[in-house]
């Protein structure tokens, strides 16, 4: 069963791409070996203290130190807190959550990935993936 109680996340660093979107490195307080079984396609909540909280896609999954990165949009309210934030500002976060996108396809299989605009972040690691000298 998911726990519900938000963990505590560090956001490290974010760079603007765009007007309105920000790529945002975050890292776990205290990552679990849980946290590396994260498919590409999953989302988390990130909850942003006294404002709220909104789900985001993993653009890079949780590696062992807790590092993962999102590409966010603002939108409202939530979006506008984040942004609003320095690196260092303690955050909450939930999940993994969702069953991610398709995986273990049969060796030599040919992969499309179909996505506008920053709907392509999302689908990095599994390009990633897809790529890998180990991929099917
Ligand atoms: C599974 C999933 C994955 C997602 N992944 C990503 C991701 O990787 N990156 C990303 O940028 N986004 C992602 N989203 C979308 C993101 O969660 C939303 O943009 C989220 O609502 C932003 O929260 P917010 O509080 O900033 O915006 P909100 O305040 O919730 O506002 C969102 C929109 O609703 C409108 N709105 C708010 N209140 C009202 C109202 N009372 N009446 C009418 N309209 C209103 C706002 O104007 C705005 O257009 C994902 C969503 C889902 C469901």
């Amino acid at each position: 069963m998911i726990d519900a109680t938000p963990r505590r996340l560090w956001l490290e660093q974010h760079y603007a791409d765009g007007e309105d979107a920000r790529h945002f490195t975050f890292r776990l307080d205290a990552p679990h070996a849980g946290d590396g079984a994260v498919r590409p396609g999953q989302f988390f909540m990130l909850c942003v203290p006294g404002v709220g909280e909104a789900p985001f896609t993993y653009v890079r999954p949780p590696d062992p130190d807790g590092s993962f990165s999102a590409l966010v949009r603002r939108m409202g309210r939530v979006t506008d807190a984040l942004f609003a934030c320095a690196p260092g500002a303690l955050l909450g976060y939930r999940g993994p959550f969702g069953h991610g996108w398709p995986h273990d396809l049969p060796a030599g299989s040919r992969v499309l990935a179909v996505a506008g605009g920053c709907g392509l972040a999302p689908l990095a690691s599994m390009i990633e993936d897809a790529c890998a000298p180990d991929a099917p």
